[in-house]
C-alpha cells in the first residue's frame, strides 16, 4: 500500500504543484548491523527501482556511516509542505483559525459559513470533532528543522534521521519522535543537528532557520484511515457482533449521511495523502469503495465484536 501511495504521490506532485517537488533521490542508509541484516530481509518486498550504494559513491556522507553499504532510489523526492498547501487550497474557498464544531440538520452539514452536504473530517491527532465512538487516533510529537548551509548535499539521506538535498542554501533536517522525553525542544533540535553533522561533515557550518513541530497522528494498526463515517448505535443493531465474513465496506452496515474521515497518516502524510484522497473523493463522488486495507470501517467492526 505504502509502494502504491508514493507512486501515485512521485506523479502528483510532479503534475500538479511542480514548484514544491524536489526529487532529488535518496539514500536509505541502515542504522546499524542489526539493520543492515533487516534491509537484506526487506529486499525481496522492493518493488520500487533501486541500486545498491557503498561509500565512495555520495562523498558528502561519511564513509563510516555507509559501510554496511545502503539503497540508492533515484526517483525519491520530497516537498514543501507549504507551497504544496497553498497550490492546492488555490481555487477552495478557505477560512482559517476556525475551532470547527460541525452540526448536522436536513441532510446539511455546517461549519461557520459553510454549508454542504458532505463534510471530511481530516483534523489529524486533535480531539475529533464528532464523536466516534469505535475510533481512537493518537499522536506522536516531532520536531524537524530548517537550516542554512553551502554543504554540497545533491541528494536527499535517510537513517535514524534524515538529512535533505540542499536547494537554494536550505537543508531540511528531521525528525525527533517524543515519547516521555525530559529534554527541551532545543536540545532535541540540537541533537538533530549534531547526528546530522555526523552524517554529512560539510553541514558544520550551519545555522538554524526555523524548526517546525506537531502530532503526526495514527491508529493503532498504523495504517491510514479513510471512509465514511458509520452511525454505531444502529450498526450495533443491525448488525450485532459481526462475523468475520463481513468487511469493511459492505452495504449493510447503517452510515452517518455525508459525514467522512481522511486521518492517521502517521509520519507519512505527504505520501499517503495524495492517494487516500483520491480514494476519498471517488467515494464521495461515485460511491466507489474504500480499500478495505485502509477502510474506517475495519475500525468499526472490531469494536463491535469486542
Ligand atoms: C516532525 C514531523 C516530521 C514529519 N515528517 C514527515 C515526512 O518526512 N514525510 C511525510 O510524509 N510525513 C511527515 N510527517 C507527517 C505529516 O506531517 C502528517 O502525516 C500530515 O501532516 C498529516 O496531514 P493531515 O492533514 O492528516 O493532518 P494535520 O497535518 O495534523 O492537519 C490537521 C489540521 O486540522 C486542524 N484541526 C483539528 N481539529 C480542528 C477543528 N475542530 N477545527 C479546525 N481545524 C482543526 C489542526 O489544527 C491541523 O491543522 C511529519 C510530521 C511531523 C510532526
Amino acid at each position: 500500500m505504502t509502494n502504491e501511495a508514493y507512486r501515485f504521490a512521485l506523479d502528483f506532485y510532479a503534475q500538479n504543484v511542480p514548484e514544491g517537488f524536489f526529487q532529488k533521490g535518496l539514500v536509505r542508509i541502515p542504522k546499524d548491523e542489526k539493520d543492515a541484516e533487516k534491509f537484506a530481509a526487506y529486499e525481496p518486498f522492493i518493488d520500487l527501482p533501486y541500486q545498491k550504494v557503498s561509500s565512495g559513491d555520495f562523498p558528502h556522507i561519511a564513509p563510516e556511516a555507509l559501510r554496511w553499504g545502503a539503497f540508492y532510489f533515484d526517483h525519491a523526492a520530497f516537498v514543501d509542505p507549504m507551497t504544496v498547501a497553498k497550490k492546492l487550497t488555490e481555487r477552495i474557498d478557505t477560512a482559517w483559525g476556525v475551532d470547527a464544531k460541525p452540526s448536522y440538520t436536513e441532510g446539511v452539514w455546517y461549519v461557520g459559513k459553510f454549508s454542504a452536504p458532505n463534510i471530511v473530517l481530516a483534523t489529524g491527532a486533535e480531539r475529533l470533532p464528532l464523536e466516534i465512538p469505535y475510533l481512537s487516533i493518537g499522536g506522536v510529537w516531532g520536531e524537524r528543522v530548517d537550516v542554512r548551509s553551502a554543504a554540497e548535499i545533491p541528494v536527499t539521506l535517510h537513517q535514524k534521521l534524515s538529512v535533505s538535498a540542499n536547494v537554494e542554501g536550505v537543508v531540511r533536517i528531521g525528525a525527533t519522535h517524543v515519547r516521555n522525553d525530559p529534554r527541551s525542544e532545543i536540545e532535541r533540535v540540537n541533537q538533530l543537528i549534531v547526528d546530522a553533522i555526523a552524517l554529512v561533515p560539510a553541514l558544520a557550518d550551519q545555522r538554524i532557520l526555523r524548526i517546525y513541530a506537531g502530532h503526526r497522528a495514527s491508529v493503532s494498526d498504523h495504517f491510514p484511515l479513510v471512509g465514511t463515517i458509520a452511525d454505531t448505535d444502529a450498526s450495533k443493531k443491525a448488525l450485532g457482533k459481526p462475523p468475520k465474513s463481513l468487511k469493511p465496506e459492505n452495504e449493510t452496515i447503517p452510515r452517518n449521511p455525508g459525514c467522512h474521515i481522511v486521518n492517521g497518516f502517521g509520519g507519512r502524510g505527504f505520501v499517503f495523502g495524495p492517494l487516500m484522497g483520491k480514494m476519498m473523493s471517488e467515494k464521495i463522488l461515485s460511491q466507489t469503495p474504500i480499500d478495505p486495507r485502509v477502510s474506517a470501517d475495519r475500525y468499526l467492526l472490531r469494536f463491535l465484536r469486542r
